[in-house]
C-alpha cells in the first residue's frame, strides 16, 4: 500500500528529473578540450537544471495523497496531445504552435507511438491510466542540454551543438520522460536512494522498449539498450561517445555517463542516474535471457512488478527484485523465475530474488 507518510519540508531533498545528470553537465564544463562558450552553455545548463529541483517532489506528493488515482475512469477519456514552443525562453509551457517544424512534427509522432506503445503493449491509458493528455514544450531555454519531466508535462531543449543536440529527437528520451509521469501515478518511487534510481531505471526500462518496439528490435540488439543516442553531437560522436547510458554494459567507455554494473560497486549517496545502471543491466540481462522481443514477456514482468504489486514509494533494489521474481513467475512459469533470477544475481543481488 503506497500510504502516504507525513514529509516535514526539512526532509524534502532536491530531485533532477532531468535525463542528463548534472555530473555530466559539470564534468564536461570543465572540459579544457570544449571551446569556451560551449563550456559556458553546460554551465547555464547546469544552473538551470538545478533551478528546476523541488518542483517534481510537489507533484509527487500531492500524487501520492490523491485517493483517486487508482481509480478507472468509467468512461475513459482518450489522451490528446499539445505542443508549445517556448522560444527559448523559461515560461512554461510556452506559446501555441500554429505551423508546426520538422522538430515538432518529429516530436508528435514519436509521442503518438507511444501513447500506442503503452496502449496496445502494457494496456495503459495514457500517463494516468485515464487518459491523461500529454503536454510537450520545445526550445526550452537557450541552447539548454536537458530534457525533463516537471510533475505535468515533458520539456526539451535544444543542446548546446558540441555534447548534445536537440533532445525531443529521440524516442526513448521521450519515453523517458513520460514513464516518469506513469511512476508518478504509480508507486511515486521517492527521488533519493535506491527507490529513486529505481525511478530512473523504469524510465530507461520503458524508454528502451519503446525504442526497440519502434524498431522491431528484438533484445538481441545492441543498439536497443543505448538511451540518448539520438541525442549525441557530432562533435561528442567523434569523440567515441554514442550514448548517455548503455543498459546492457553500463560501464562502458561510450557511455557519456557511464555508471557502476553491480550493487556491491554502488555509491547509496550517488546521483540516482549513477546507481540505476544496476536494474538497468538486470532488466537487460533477463530481456536478453528470455530471448525474442523485450515488449513481449520482459517488460510486461517489470509493468507488473510497478504496477499491480503497488510497490512501496522507499522500495529497496531487493524488493523490487523480490517483486519481480514474483511477477515473472505469475506471468512466465518457472522458466521466467529462473530467468529473472539469474538476471539479479548478474548484478550482484543473487539473495534478492529468492
Ligand atoms: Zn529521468
Amino acid at each position: 500500500m503506497n500510504r502516504p507518510s507525513p514529509v516535514a519540508p526539512a526532509r524534502l531533498r532536491p530531485i533532477c528529473c532531468a535525463i542528463v545528470p548534472l555530473d555530466v553537465l559539470r564534468r564536461f564544463a570543465r572540459d579544457p578540450s570544449l571551446d569556451e562558450a560551449t563550456r559556458q552553455r553546460l554551465r547555464d545548463s547546469c544552473l538551470e537544471t538545478e533551478r528546476l529541483r523541488g518542483l517534481r517532489e510537489a507533484h509527487r506528493i500531492a500524487t501520492l495523497r490523491d485517493p483517486d488515482r487508482h481509480r478507472a475512469e468509467v468512461a475513459a477519456h482518450v489522451a490528446a496531445q499539445h505542443l508549445f514552443d517556448c522560444k527559448q525562453r523559461k515560461t512554461l509551457p510556452g506559446a501555441p504552435v500554429a505551423r508546426p517544424t520538422a522538430g515538432f512534427k518529429t516530436t508528435f509522432d514519436a509521442t503518438a507511438r507511444l501513447i500506442e506503445f503503452y496502449r496496445t503493449v502494457l494496456g495503459r491509458n495514457s500517463v494516468d491510466g485515464k487518459g491523461m493528455d500529454l503536454v510537450s514544450s520545445l526550445h526550452y531555454a537557450k541552447h539548454y542540454d536537458n530534457a525533463f519531466w516537471n510533475g505535468q508535462q515533458m520539456v526539451y531543449g535544444d543542446g548546446d551543438g558540441q555534447l548534445f543536440g536537440p533532445m525531443y529527437l529521440a524516442p526513448d528520451v521521450i519515453g523517458h520522460e513520460v514513464t516518469h509521469g506513469v511512476t508518478q501515478n504509480e508507486s511515486a518511487l521517492r527521488y533519493e536512494g535506491e527507490s529513486g534510481a529505481l525511478n530512473e531505471s523504469l524510465s530507461d526500462v520503458f524508454g528502451a522498449v519503446f525504442h526497440q518496439w519502434l524498431n522491431q528490435w528484438n533484445a538481441a540488439e545492441p543498439r536497443g539498450w543505448l538511451i540518448g543516442a539520438g541525442i549525441i553531437a557530432p562533435p561528442a560522436q567523434a569523440k567515441g561517445y554514442s550514448c548517455l547510458r548503455d543498459m546492457a554494459r553500463p560501464s562502458a567507455a561510450h557511455c557519456l555517463a557511464p555508471q557502476p554494473e553491480r550493487y556491491g560497486q554502488i555509491d547509496p549517496t550517488a546521483d540516482v542516474h549513477d546507481n540505476s545502471g544496476v536494474p538497468n543491466k538486470a532488466f537487460a540481462n533477463f530481456a536478453r535471457a528470455l530471448g525474442g522481443p523485450a515488449w513481449q514477456t520482459a517488460i510486461m514482468v517489470w509493468y507488473d512488478a510497478c504496477t499491480r504489486r503497488r510497490l512501496r514509494s522507499d522500495a529497496t533494489f531487493q524488493e523490487f527484485a523480490a517483486a519481480t521474481l514474483a511477477s515473472a513467475q505469475r506471468l512466465g512459469g518457472s522458466a521466467a523465475a529462473d530467468a529473472c533470477r539469474a538476471a539479479w544475481a548478474g548484478v550482484g543481488l543473487p539473495e534478492a530474488a529468492t
